[in-house]
């Protein structure tokens, strides 16, 4: 796995630092460096990550950013504007799987809330990273930028939400269940031999992605105190 790290060039904000140490942290990130800082440490901050302070104290203060991705073995430049000559262009969701894939230290660098990363940030990097939003007004706060991506990384591999885990119905039960819906329709003559309504309840089951065996009893039980058996 590799380890990322999220990097701010020059970030004005304080708040903006502390902001984005939270949303490193809700998706499981910790490594923050801070190239040039204007203002840090700082109280707003503190205010703005608040569970997060770990992630703020343990933040490593650069000089330039090339100290701070020198060691990496891919850095991803991030930016709204796209730009005439750039590094390899690619989404957010592409370049958090590439970063996922990779083998060593990562890097992703963000710029300045005002005016962004310069060319020559960018061009330390090896990739130029949008996040798609409107065309309108495709500038995301820097904190939510890094929320975003942190997201797109923690959901390359994140555990599947997790249901209930009953026992899935199997075909036999199923099949069961169409048997019993078939002599249902037959012996109340809803259905008249020959019918197509079995492909329509076919069709209608299959598009239950996990039944449970619990649940087709159920449908069966029903179907017997119906037909008062
Ligand atoms: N006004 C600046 C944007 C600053 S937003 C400009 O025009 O470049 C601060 C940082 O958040 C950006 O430098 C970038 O790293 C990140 N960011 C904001 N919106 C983004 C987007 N849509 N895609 C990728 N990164 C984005």
């Amino acid at each position: 796995m590799p380890r990322i790290r999220i990097v701010l060039c020059r970030p004005s904000h304080p708040g903006n630092i502390g902001a984005a140490a939270r949303a490193m942290k809700t998706m499981g990130l910790s490594d923050l460096r801070l190239v040039a800082p204007e203002r840090f440490p700082a109280p707003e901050a503190g205010w703005m990550a608040t569970n997060a302070v770990d992630v703020l104290a343990s933040a490593r203060i650069h000089n330039s950013l090339r100290e701070a991705i020198g060691d990496c073995v891919a850095a991803f430049a991030m930016s709204a504007r796209p730009r005439e000559w750039s590094p390899q262009v690619l989404d957010v969701r592409t370049a958090a799987a590439r970063a996922m894939s990779c083998d060593g230290d990562v890097a992703f660098v963000f710029g300045n809330e005002t005016a962004g990363l310069t060319n020559e940030e960018m061009f330390a990097c090896q990739f130029l990273v949008h996040i798609p939003a409107s065309a309108e007004f495709s500038s995301l706060n820097l904190a939510q930028a890094v929320q975003v991506t942190a997201y797109e990384l923690f959901m390359t591999n994140a555990p599947a939400v997790q249901g209930r885990s009953e026992k899935l119905a199997t075909v036999d039960d199923i099949e069961g269940l169409y048997a019993h819906l078939e002599q249902a329709a037959l012996s109340t003559g809803f259905m008249a031999p020959g019918s197509r309504l079995r492909e329509r309840w076919r069709r209608l089951f299959s598009r239950v992605p996990a039944l449970e065996r619990e649940e087709v009893n159920i449908l069966r039980g029903l179907l017997r105190a119906l037909l008062g058996k």
